[in-house]
């Protein structure tokens, strides 16, 4: 493939595919592979690559200046046509449990990793390509992703990375100028659409099913080698040796799950499809498919229609599924120890960190000094009455900071109820909720502002809606592409008031309850 040397590009070490294994064939040709933990594969060149949005941050931390992000070269090179100096494609294997059944051999069949960028400031970025053409894991699939989907990781994995949750970012989001056929909803209803690649960047793309695949085929030697080679270059301030060093990267690994589940459910984010493939070993937010926003507060709520019948993936599940999958990930990493006692040590972490971090979103987002037991169940009793009267949960607490504990009033959360009737029957419920808030308020240790920046800083005012991303799919679909620079502008600042930007802080519309891209998201993508 072509090398593009006119675009000022940054140093690549590539690491994963110069000390871990490769297969011994290169190209496409789909098939189960032993022994590898990555196959040497190129992008497949595509018809008209366009830049239709990109992260500047990104560009920024990766050394690309404006000119650079401008020119056809970097649309090119980030559209899969051409490379740049030192870049080496690659598609890794993996395994994993989607829907809690073992799948076996899965791997990036749309994914395709440029090299490991290291930047000015030495950290290290994996540039990946999603959408990229097919691999030797796309099994019977094209590789490819549709420009919606395409939209929908781009915005919100720079979103996410805004609200201070782990998570992979995106560099840009390419429109490739082919279509891309898809049946959005299985039900025989095929169409093309336009297709798009996004190129996300993370220090590692490694996942939990990454180990599970070489633990199912009873490869421990490659087994061990991915678990050194992981904590060498993702985990370098893990000090020990041995057992216990292993057993403090299992640990770290269960923190930063706990941790980044927590931020999900702080801000109302449902990822959709916790597969254990889907599960970064940083503890990042990634891939992102059909994940939704909670807008009206609702812990059974999946947005994933493949998930309709069970609703594993339900908001109110993820950090028990999280766990699920930790589960999976110790026993995967069992043959490396000499008994289970470290790996559930490593569990007992995920518990108590999550539940720390748990106690932390309440006293946050209540605005409280710290929380207490009392608080718990004062939270428990508000989501109670959020679910009960179908109550908006970003507008809810973003408007109760406004709150004056002195003369505390509903009319400060009015815009959040979707059903007035429902409001007005729980009245003396909330009524009586509020009191009992505003009576802990006067207890508290913090002043009135104090508060109030505290739960501003926990309770976005602006989240990335389902309907918010499909009105810039449905503009950028129809040639308006600057719909998506201008929503991920606003996700910029998510927790700061904008004014003039009072439209992409509103609920939900009717329109968009029901319809397909705001409430309802299938796997395809
Ligand atoms: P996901 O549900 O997106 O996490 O994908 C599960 C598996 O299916 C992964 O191995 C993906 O690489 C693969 N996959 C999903 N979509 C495609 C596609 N269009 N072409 C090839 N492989 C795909
Ligand atoms: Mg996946």
């Amino acid at each position: 493939m072509h090398v593009v040397d006119t675009l000022p590009a940054p140093r690549f070490d590539n690491r994963f595919v110069r000390e871990l294994p490769g297969d011994a064939e290169t190209g496409p040709r789909r098939r189960q592979v032993e022994g590898a933990l990555w196959s040497a594969v190129a992008p497949t060149p595509v018809a008209a690559p366009q830049l239709i949005a990109h992260s500047a941050e990104m560009a920024g931390a990766l050394g690309f200046d404006a000119a650079a992000v401008a020119s056809p070269a970097f649309a090119e090179v980030f559209g899969g046509n051409a490379l740049l100096p030192g870049m080496q494609p690659f598609a890794t294997n993996y395994g994993g449990h989607q829907f809690g059944y073992w799948a076996g051999q899965l791997g990036d069949g749309r994914a395709i990793s440029l090299g490991e960028a290291v930047a000015a400031d030495g950290r290290r970025w994996e540039l990946q390509l999603k959408g990229a053409g097919p691999t030797p894991y796309s099994r019977t699939a094209d590789g490819r992703a549709v420009l919606r989907s395409s939209v929908r990781e781009f915005l919100c994995s720079e979103a996410m990375h805004h609200l201070g949750i782990p998570t992979t970012r995106a560099l840009s989001l390419v429109a490739t100028g082919e279509s891309v056929v898809r049946d959005m909803f299985y039900d025989g209803n095929a169409a093309p659409e336009p297709g798009a690649i996004v190129c996300r960047v993370a220090p590692s793309f490694i996942r939990f099913g990454h180990f599970e695949l070489p633990y199912a085929r009873g490869d421990v030697a490659l087994l061990r080698r991915l678990a050194d080679f992981t904590i060498d270059r993702d985990f370098p301030h893990l000090a020990g040796q041995g057992e216990a060093r292993d057993a403090a990267w299992f640990a770290e690994v269960c923190e930063r799950t706990a941790r980044m589940v927590a931020g999900w459910m702080r801000v109302g984010f449902v990822h959709g499809v916790m597969n254990t493939d889907n599960m970064s070993i940083l503890g990042l937010t990634i891939d992102y498919g059909p994940y939704g926003w909670i807008d009206d507060y609702d812990p059974d709520w999946t947005p994933n229609t493949t998930d309709a019948q069970g609703r594993r993936y339900r908001f109110g599940w993820q950090p028990r599924i999280a766990h699920w999958n930790l589960v999976r990930l110790a026993q995967a990493l069992s043959p490396l120890f000499a008994d289970a006692a470290p790996l559930q040590a490593g569990l007992d972490r995920y518990a108590a960190v999550y539940a720390a971090c748990d106690r932390e979103t309440i006293a946050a987002k209540l605005g409280f000094a710290t929380c207490t037991d009392a608080d718990v169940e004062l939270m428990q009793r508000l989501h109670g009455l959020l679910q009960a009267g179908e109550v908006d949960m970003t507008l809810f607490f973003r408007g109760l900071a406004d709150l004056d504990s002195q003369a505390p009033s509903l009319d400060v959360v009015a815009g959040a109820f979707y059903d007035d009737a429902k409001g007005e029957r729980l009245r003396a419920e909330f009524d009586s909720w509020l009191r009992r808030y505003a009576a802990r308020l006067a207890d508290d240790a913090l002043s009135a502002d104090q508060r109030q920046a505290r739960m501003r800083a926990a309770n976005p005012r602006y989240v990335l809606r389902n309907y918010l991303a499909q009105q810039a799919i449905d503009r950028a679909a129809a040639g308006d592409t600057g719909a998506i620079g201008e929503l991920l502008d606003v996700m910029r600042h998510p927790h700061d008031d904008q004014p003039g930007r009072e439209a992409f802080a509103a609920r939900r519309p009717d329109w968009a309850r029901t319809r397909a891209g705001c409430s309802m998201l299938s796997c395809s993508s």
